[in-house]
């Protein structure tokens, strides 16, 4: 089978009753495949996808420079309309539930959606701005938890709960994006 990835193409899907794991390789025309094990669900071709965007970017043949640009571009667009937000939605929030932080910082790197530091500075992805505002409430609210919990512990949870009670739901959907370009 096929799936298409915005930014990959057409992936070409192979279910194989050998695969262990899944495996990425690169055709000599530039396309992409993927082996998975056979009784692999089609909801997690995607998500592996994600998981292994790094990996993957490594192992295709260097980007010509017009998708260089095109994503420069995608990056400013998407740093306009995160600062133009993300503070005032944390603000937002903040205020709602009665929590003080530091600074709130918008980050583009890596492949966290957010963290919390222990000076109370709260990073924000700017690759938020592409989710569905559910899940990018249910970030928010998850990192301003941590400004009381720095784990992820029962008490942690419980009082992301008592602010997103889809919390679950949302974590869960947040794995089949991811935050690079
Ligand atoms: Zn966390």
């Amino acid at each position: 089978m096929i799936i298409k990835d915005s930014e990959f193409g057409e992936v070409i899907v192979r279910k194989n009753a050998l695969s262990r794991g899944v495996r990425f390789s690169v055709s000599t025309s530039g396309r992409l495949s993927m082996s998975v094990p056979r009784h692999t669900p089609d909801f997690l071709l995607k998500k592996y996808l994600n998981l292994n965007r790094e990996v993957i970017r490594k192992k295709l043949p260097l980007s010509d420079p017009s998708t260089q640009k095109t994503r420069d571009y995608q990056k400013k667009v998407l740093m306009k309309k995160a600062r133009a937000y993300l503070p005032y939605r944390l603000e937002y929030y903040a205020h709602l539930y009665g929590y003080s932080y530091g600074k709130c910082r918008l980050s583009h790197a890596g492949t966290r959606w957010g963290s919390c530091s222990s000076n109370k500075t709260i990073s924000l992805n700017i690759g938020l701005m592409k989710i569905p505002e559910p899940l990018r409430d249910y970030v928010i609210l998850h990192e301003l938890a941590h400004l009381n919990h720095m784990d992820h512990s029962k008490a942690f949870w419980a009082e992301v709960g008592s602010h997103d009670k889809r919390y679950k739901e949302h974590d869960k959907k947040l794995k089949m994006f991811s935050p690079g370009l």
